[in-house]
């Protein structure tokens, strides 16, 4: 089971960034609970690497290696917000988690408040274990709303521990409580075929399973995750078979199934999916059904397709 110096010796490179720009923005939409299609402006900011090594993790490619600069991710904000349009959520994405203040400098705060005052909410993303007061207070500071997105990945009893997240079921259920119970929405990742779970079958079970937990932690939406590789380590447990990627199949059957929980929002992750195409007659279209699922969160009739049973 690799550890952080395995996982960290087969890495790539990372990519080029600077630490005044974030390295990437975009806008997009997404339901609210009561069906209504919200704005997003979401920006993916630019800072220091996250603290743990997750064995799946590719998101240290866009980091830097020191702690982030005070005042730089206020200028990467209005670099992003300059460019997009208005919105009424925002997601500050930053590779790790937001409340590291190695990563996002408590100095920043007052600033980051100030610049995201319009947003009826705010998006983040923090390991569930640092998840403390100071995201009350944040929060509490906010015009709008938080919401902090956790990585659960799965709950699998053999896998979650051989991912080096340092998160237990019970890390999990006690962040949640504490966020519900000081009024923080929360959102949970969920990986589609997580490394060490090799059967079709039981990836589709332990992915409903794990949407079905976190469901019931209070979570109110639930992204799915196709796993990929490409961070090093994933491709040699792919050669070890230790890890295989998932089928278009198994993420559409896995969101149909979430879907039908009615217990609050699942979104599948749409981006970058073109590894998991086996037919390029219908991979298009099937891409298209499922952000239309996304929108709707209901089930839309499956593509059927002549080249490919
Ligand atoms: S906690 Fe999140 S950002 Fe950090 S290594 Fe794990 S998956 Fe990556
Ligand atoms: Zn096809």
């Amino acid at each position: 089971m690799p550890d952080n110096s395995e996982i960290e010796k087969f890495r790539t490179a990372r990519n080029i960034v600077n630490q005044d720009i974030p390295f990437h923005f975009l806008h997009e939409e997404e339901p609210d609970l009561e069906g209504n299609i919200q704005s997003i402006n979401t920006i993916f900011l630019t800072s220091k690497e996250c603290s743990f090594k997750c064995l799946m993790c590719d998101l240290w490619k866009n980091t830097i290696e020191c702690p982030t600069p005070k005042g730089a991710i206020l200028k990467q904000i209005d670099y992003a917000l300059n460019r997009l349009p208005d919105s009424n959520l925002i997601k500050l994405y930053n590779s790790g988690n937001f409340f590291d203040q190695k990563s996002i400098p408590l100095s920043d705060y007052p600033g980051i408040i100030e610049r995201v005052k319009s947003y009826k909410k705010v998006i983040v993303e923090n390991h569930a274990k640092l998840c403390g007061q100071v995201c009350v207070d944040f929060n509490n500071q906010l015009n709008g709303k938080l919401e902090i997105a956790m990585g659960l990945e799965t709950i699998h009893p053999d896998v979650l521990p051989k991912l080096n997240k340092q998160l237990n079921l019970e890390d999990f259920r006690v962040a949640a409580h504490f966020l519900k119970s000081n009024g923080i929405d929360m959102r949970a990742f969920i990986l589609l075929n997580p490394p060490y779970l090799t059967d079709e079958k039981e990836n589709i079970e332990w992915t409903i399973k794990t949407v079905q937990f976190a469901f019931d932690c209070g979570v109110r939406c639930c992204s799915i995750i196709p796993t990929r590789s490409g961070n090093g380590i994933m491709e040699i447990l792919q050669k070890q078979g230790h890890y295989i990627p998932p089928t278009l199949n198994a993420l559409e059957e896995v969101f149909e199934k979430a879907l039908e929980f009615k217990k609050g929002l699942v979104f599948v992750d749409s981006w970058d999916i073109d590894f998991l195409s086996s037919c390029s007659h219908c991979f298009e279209e099937r891409k298209a059904r499922l952000n239309q699922m996304n929108l709707s969160q209901k089930r839309y009739q499956p593509i059927t397709c002549s080249y490919h049973q």
